[in-house]
């Protein structure tokens, strides 16, 4: 008798803790914002909706119609006066750990607490300059993007690659030109140590690399299947991964219901890549028109550095130390001379990217001039369509069982989509310069803020608003 009067007390609290949960929850009344009299560029079609209103319900986008839109009491208005809403921006190849003047300077010089503070430095000045989402392309886990997630520091949504791929010798190995082999002798390389990096040689090694970066958080895996320029060893013609190689790669991702990006300079290394299933070409720089066909019949997307094509290229710190690289850089210009006119011929599913190393002032430089390159190169609505909804298509080939925002669209002003949303003074279809772009690159006065950039809202969260 005493033990089920004692299990029926305990039952009773149970239910009315329960049911006391479910009022709170269904008393909550979730924060609204209005945007009133909008123009939208809603990230897809090359024109603006004039007169709207935006109705943000939480962190989603609940409701946009050409007429007055009723909003809770409790609501913030923002009347836009006419201004552009547009999709938050997004990175589509960046490197938010890589922190240093080259990649020798960040395996010598800098330990993790260095590296995690200015990545951190680096993701608030992201955000602040109306990036909302960020694809990193090699060099950290999931580290940055939990502490972000979870309120920590302020920076975008990221989709992180985990360490670099490549053999030894790579774009992707960091030694020193003394540094023993890692395969027989251990992680010798700070890059190692600290998840920059992964040597693998072998396809055992790729797959082995491929599901450390999973297990530490990854979204995508990134591999180095062609050589670079800024690194130490590869000749930037290098293929460095054979096409049994790379579907090692694309095998482990196809497992976790993810993809591979790869960087690919050369033609050969771009079809190995997509034979064999790689979904994102990375640089990409001998584009033509027999990779834009098998890039259309394998469903995939290229990201390309416009500074690359810049007479100013050879001006960047991890080039410039370096007369190898200088070197490279040059022979490299001259061979992807025919990329800017088969892009603009052939219109390929192609992702905005800035692919910076270096710190919060040099990456703010390179983006806004990379924003203005590329407006120069293909186009003002090519280039947001490509910081915008392609690049929201992109970060979302996760797949939804990896996918850290796997609730709704990113990169699109739509009903059901994040709000993840820009508000700008005047038209970025028709002038750039209202997101950022700078035709000044190097010589650019260092800025605390984009000023045309009046609100920046991710996860339905107001992180700047000047109006
Ligand atoms: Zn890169």
């Amino acid at each position: 008798m005493k033990k089920l009067f004692k299990r029926c007390v305990i039952a009773a609290v149970i239910a009315s803790s329960f049911s006391a949960l479910s009022v709170s929850a269904s008393d909550k009344v979730t924060q609204q914002v209005l945007f009133k009299n909008v123009s939208i560029f809603n990230g897809i079609d090359n024109k603006l909706y004039k007169n709207s209103n935006v109705l943000i319900e939480g962190n989603l986008i609940k409701s946009i119609s050409a007429k007055d839109i009723k909003a809770n009491a409790d609501a913030l208005i923002i009347d836009g006066e006419g201004r552009t809403l547009m999709p938050g921006l997004i990175e589509g190849h960046g490197h938010l750990q890589m922190n240093g003047t080259g990649l020798a300077d960040i395996e010598n010089n800098r330990n993790w607490e260095e590296l995690a503070v200015r990545s951190a430095a680096r993701a608030k000045s992201a955000l602040m300059s109306g990036f909302t989402t960020w694809r990193d392309a090699g060099g950290m886990g999931a580290g940055l993007r939990k502490s972000i997630d979870a309120g920590v520091v302020d920076g975008p949504r990221i989709y992180s690659a985990g360490a670099f791929i490549g053999p030894t010798g790579s774009h992707a190995d960091f030694r020193n030109f003394t540094t023993p082999n890692e395969t027989f002798n251990g992680p010798q390389t700070a890059s190692g140590r600290l998840g920059v990096s992964c040597t693998a040689d072998s396809i055992g090694d790729i797959k082995a690399c491929a599901r450390q970066n999973f297990m530490q958080g990854a979204t995508q895996i990134k591999v180095m299947s062609s050589g670079g320029v800024a690194s130490a060893f590869d000749p930037w013609q290098l293929d460095a991964y054979s096409q049994a190689e790379l579907a090692a790669a694309v095998e482990v991702a196809d497992a976790y219901g993810s993809y591979v990006m790869s960087h690919a300079y050369s033609k050969k290394s771009m079809i190995r890549n997509l034979e064999a299933g790689v979904k994102t070409l990375e640089h990409g720089f001998m584009f033509d028109a027999e990779v834009a066909k098998l890039m259309e019949e394998k469903g995939a997307y290229i990201t390309t550095n416009m500074t690359a094509f810049s007479p100013y290229l050879g001006e960047i710190e991890a080039i410039s130390g370096s007369p190898a690289a200088s070197r490279k850089a040059e022979t490299a210009q001259a061979t992807f001379k025919d990329y800017l006119k088969n892009v603009n011929k052939y219109q390929p599913k192609l992702g905005f990217h800035v692919d910076c190393v270096g710190g919060v002032a040099t990456c703010e430089q390179q983006a806004d001039h990379s924003i203005y390159l590329s407006g120069e190169f293909i186009g003002n609505y090519y280039t947001l369509k490509s910081m915008t909804s392609t690049n929201g298509e992109i970060v979302k080939l996760t797949g939804s069982v990896l996918d850290p925002y796997f609730q709704a669209k990113l990169g699109v002003v739509a009903k059901g989509a994040y709000a993840d949303l820009l508000l700008v003074d005047g038209n970025p279809l028709e002038d750039l310069t209202v997101i950022g772009a700078n035709k000044k690159w190097f010589d650019a006065p260092a800025r605390d803020e984009i000023k045309t950039m009046r609100v920046i809202m991710k996860d339905g969260k107001i992180y700047k608003n000047t109006l």
